[in-house]
């Protein structure tokens, strides 16, 4: 059974009023709050038999231990806005420390080390993700607000796939790169968001640890607990003291990591403002640098694209981890003639997704973040209503607790509009149209993002001359948000530069004479 919403046409000065009256409910008993008249029993995951500690150290040298000066904060389960544990807030002393031990690690062990014995740690490392992964799965998703759906099937057994991935090439690196001496780079800096915390840390840690490095790594400041649960899985894998270790903080902390001296290289993941900060901060220093940021991608709908097919793909390119994915399929183009069917069907879609509960295993979309990511979201939807765009907006209900936004998306957007130009980082989609293929991929490419893109069309010669002219570091056909640790991701233009899986991910760890 099917409930319409209908586009809601609002002047500027209403739009504040209709865009946060949502009906409102307690998300008692850990049940899912349901949109539509028919839907499932509540099938939470139990998290009641795991126990969080009540705080959590730094990760230095092998050993769990204090911050030079013990400042802490709290993280919170976004979907409750309950306090789950208590963080270290590392500072320059701790990073100093973090950066000697993995100095000494890389001099004294793991470089020496033949890439034989390194692999055997990397596969140690993926086999005991997968026997935690049910554990690992319900911490991310009390941690960040991930669907479990999400982090059971997607977050989990990715980070598993990348330590295996990279294992197999930690004695293979000379056939990686035929003709040259692939060499290690030193102490790599890596800095994460939250968006995908373990999943980052994975991509991050495996490639630099496979072909030689080692690690100083600070994940967001609202989701530092998968990865700290990673250090004692580093521990009991027997990885060698100081090779990978674990900062936990704020910016200022990311701040340490990237101006120590002794560092080689710096891998960023995170907002495009940052990232030029960091592009900055590294130039002239010698040290190596990656950046992986923001997005705008397109997904473009062609008429003779399997219609029922293409909006499952749409769904999840833009609603896919509450869209805070920076490679989401966050604007549509549809070609003109298909416009109106694939609008209403959009409408009715969003309809039956589940917003709700986290760690129920029937939620669609989980809750947002943090407050500002959920802040910034808001004023971005009010801008589109503002400017002319006209809001589209599931109407479930709800939890009156935590950070919540509903699946949404804007239609009558242009190009000139903030958010058909802008990350929203949110499930927020922009709709567009065009007439001709040249037409698609010209609006696609009017963005100063080049980081994915989505072909949704029955030919195959078509993909390919679309595939050719986008400017994009990834571009899906006939599906969206597919993660492989074998094929290279990474973007163009403001999306940042260096590509990360694959070999060419491992080249951005090496040195090649
Ligand atoms: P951010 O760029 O501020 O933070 C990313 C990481 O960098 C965090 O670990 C943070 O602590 C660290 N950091 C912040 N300032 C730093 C500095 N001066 N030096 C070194 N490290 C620093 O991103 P955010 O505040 O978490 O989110 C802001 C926006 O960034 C979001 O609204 C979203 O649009 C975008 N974002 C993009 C991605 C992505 O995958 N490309 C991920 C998260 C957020
Ligand atoms: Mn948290």
């Amino acid at each position: 059974m099917k409930t319409k919403t209908k586009p809601v046409k609002l002047s500027p000065k209403r739009a504040v009023a209709t865009i946060t009256a949502h009906p409102v409910v307690p998300l008692k008993d850990r049940r899912i709050n349901f949109g539509n008249k028919w839907d499932y029993a509540p099938a939470p995951e139990d998290s009641k038999n795991y126990r969080i500690a009540p705080r959590h150290e730094l990760f230095i040298d092998g050993k769990f231990s204090a911050p030079a000066a013990p400042k802490y904060f709290d993280t919170i389960n976004p979907a409750t806005e309950e306090k789950l544990s208590e963080i270290a807030q590392g500072g320059e002393a701790d990073v100093d420390r973090a950066v000697k031990a993995a100095r000494r690690a890389y001099e004294k062990v793991w470089s020496k080390m033949p890439g034989r014995e390194r692999g055997k740690y990397l596969y140690r490392i993926a086999r005991i993700v997968q026997e935690k992964a049910r554990e690992l799965a319900v911490l991310e998703s009390m941690d960040g607000g991930k669907p479990i759906k999400e982090t059971r099937d997607v977050d989990v057994p990715i980070v598993a796939a990348h330590f295996f991935y990279h294992g197999g090439w930690a004695d293979k690196l000379q056939y990686a790169f035929p003709g040259r001496t692939p060499r290690p780079l030193g102490v790599v800096g890596q800095i994460i968001p939250w968006n995908f915390p373990l999943l980052m840390a994975a991509w991050k840690i495996a490639p630099a640890i496979a072909c030689g490095n080692t690690v100083v790594i600070k994940p967001s400041k609202t989701t530092s607990l998968t990865l700290l649960r990673l250090a004692e899985i580093l521990r009991e894998a027997e990885l060698p003291d100081g090779v990978v270790n674990v900062i936990t903080g704020i910016g200022e902390t990311g701040n340490h990591i990237v101006k120590h001296p002794d560092i080689n290289k710096i891998a960023f993941t995170g907002s495009t403002e940052i990232g030029k900060q960091l592009a900055q901060l590294t130039v002239g220093t010698g040290k190596k640098l990656t950046l992986e940021l923001g997005g705008k991608a397109a997904n473009i709908l062609f008429e003779d694209a399997p219609i029922d097919q293409a909006i499952e793909g749409v769904i999840a390119g833009i609603y896919f981890n509450m869209g805070h994915v920076c490679c989401a399929g966050s604007r549509l183009l549809v070609q003109e003639s298909i416009y109106a069917k694939v609008v209403k069907k959009l409408r009715d879609r969003i309809q039956t997704l589940r917003i709700g509960n986290p760690l129920d295993k029937n939620t669609d979309i989980g809750a947002i973040n943090n407050r500002p990511q959920l802040e910034k979201i808001r004023e971005m939807v009010q801008c589109g209503v503002t400017e002319g765009a006209e809001l589209n907006q599931s109407t479930c209900p709800l939890p009156a607790k935590g950070y919540w936004y509903p699946p949404t998306f804007l239609t009558g957007v242009t190009a000139s509009h903030r958010v058909a130009q802008e990350e929203i980082f949110g499930p927020v989609l922009s709709v567009m149209t065009f007439r001709t293929p040249e037409e698609a991929f010209e609006r696609a490419n009017n963005t100063p993002y080049g980081l994915s893109a989505g072909v949704w069309t029955d030919k195959g010669s078509k993909i390919f001359k679309m595939v050719n002219k986008l400017r994009a570091g990834v571009v899906w056909a006939n599906t969206f948000n597919k993660f492989d640790p074998t094929s290279p991701f990474g973007g163009y233009k403001e999306s940042g530069f260096g590509r990360e899986g694959g070999v060419q991910g491992l080249g951005a760890y090496c040195r090649l004479d």
